[in-house]
């Protein structure tokens, strides 16, 4: 009865004989419990309470009593009021604000430049699992099959540049007159305009705007494993991660070995469980996983030696991302090396700079990882992040590399360069 009413509003019909699948059945059970033993002034101060959050949306004089007594205490806003704003816009009209972010700061030739990168890689992924020596034919078949399959999405969703598809997205809240509607207002269209839009993608065959799990104009990327896909945002395409007018040797040592690190994330102990069609499905042999495994735990022993800042790693919290780390650089440095002998001649020296570009490729790779992190925050970092940070994320894979120790002609069991490395692809 609750979802039929609820459908109703974005005019879905609910009928008897459809499927209604809850993600989190026991919510609504518990929901029902807590509202019936919970006093009717509890809960008219609970709805109080959650309408105190829109006061961020009112003049100064609210905005200050809200600052005071947040009805949310995570929430407590001190920015200014541009940033302010600009949270605002973002919140309520993302898709507008990644168009807008995309036509000012990307450009159509950045995407292809990254999809040619990314076939690159692929092209040398691929090839590497042909000289693998230790996986069976069979799973090298399956993991082939599963890179092949493999999407990959750069930049943003294609139909956030239809602009059609745009304005009927947002044609509930810009109705005519829209002009004259307060700040307060319009914020409550916009807010009712995007639960409509949710309840119509329910009954939805296509889905728009097409969503990517992560703000288009974020500096991210990541690896969905359910989706067996990547996502390389525009965000994320500059400097340092990603030089326009870079040569390639920067390019492919910075957003290269962040393909590559993404595109791993499929095979790591995790995304490693998911097959071709991103379900959960064992692809492996069982001797196959066995060595898998046994690789994997040298990353785990390795990073167990690093500290950061006085902080010891955890090298099993940190695994996956280690190990990601190292096969991702390799990955991309051998695809620039294909690169180079696809171009038939190495790039041209860069001025004022005493580098070959194989070693520009580390260089740029090293400089993503400059960091600083404010006094008294590492404890927390270390408690919830996954990935190991800054000067780590440099030395443990460079000191796995090969390419890498032969580029700087490091001498064998310095310490960028011990005698015993971990690899995995
Ligand atoms: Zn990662």
């Amino acid at each position: 009865m609750v979802f039929k009413t609820i459908a109703a509003r974005g005019n879905i019909v609910i009928e008897s004989t459809d499927t209604v699948k809850l993600d989190r059945d026991w919510y609504f059970n518990q929901l029902s419990d807590l509202l019936r033993s919970t006093s009717k002034r509890a809960l008219a101060n609970y709805m109080m309470a959650r309408l105190l959050t829109f006061t961020e949306l009112l003049d100064f004089r609210f905005m200050e009593l809200n600052n005071k007594y947040p009805a949310d205490q995570s929430k407590k806003t001190t920015s200014t009021r541009w940033l302010q704003c600009l949270k605002t816009t973002q919140e309520k009209l993302p898709e507008a604000v990644y168009r807008m972010y995309v036509d000012k700061h990307f450009r159509k030739e950045d995407k292809d430049s990254v999809m040619a990168m990314i076939h690159n890689i692929t092209e040398t992924f691929h090839e590497i699992l042909d000289k693998n020596t230790w996986l069976s034919n069979e799973t090298k078949a399956r993991a082939k099959t599963k890179l092949s399959a493999m999407g990959f999405n750069v930049g943003y969703p294609e139909s956030l540049l239809d602009d059609n598809k745009l304005n009927a997205y947002y044609s509930n809240v810009f109705k005519p007159g829209f002009e004259t509607l307060g700040f307060f207002e319009l914020s409550l269209t916009m807010v009712k305009s995007s639960a409509l839009e949710n309840l119509k993608l329910l009954a939805a065959e296509t889905e728009y705007p097409e969503k990517w799990p992560v703000s288009t104009s974020v500096a991210h990327a990541y690896h969905i494993p359910t989706r067996n896909s990547i996502f390389i945002l525009a965000g994320i395409l500059q400097p340092p991660f990603y030089y326009r007018m870079g040569s390639s040797s920067m390019n492919y040592g910075s957003i290269g070995s962040g393909i590559g690190h993404e595109i791993s994330h499929g095979f790591d102990t995790a995304g490693s469980q998911y097959d071709e069609n991103g379900e959960l499905n064992d692809w492996w042999t069982w001797s196959d996983k066995y060595i898998f495994k046994y690789l994997a735990t040298c990353y785990a022993h390795q990073y167990s030696f690093y500290n950061w800042e006085g902080h010891q790693v955890d090298g099993y919290k940190t695994l996956n991302e280690n190990l990601v780390d190292h096969t991702g650089l390799d990955q991309s440095f051998l695809a620039y090396r294909r690169w180079v002998t696809k171009r038939g001649a190495e790039e041209e020296k860069l001025p004022d700079l005493n580098l070959t570009h194989n070693q520009i490729f580390f260089v740029s790779f090293a400089q993503l990882w400059c960091s600083k992190v404010k006094d008294g925050f590492h404890p927390f970092i270390l408690q919830y992040e996954t990935h190991a940070m800054g000067n780590v994320r440099v030395q443990g894979p460079l000191c796995n590399s090969n390419y890498f120790a032969r580029t700087f002609d490091c001498k064998i069991n310095s310490t960028m360069n011990p005698e015993n490395k971990c690899f995995m692809w």
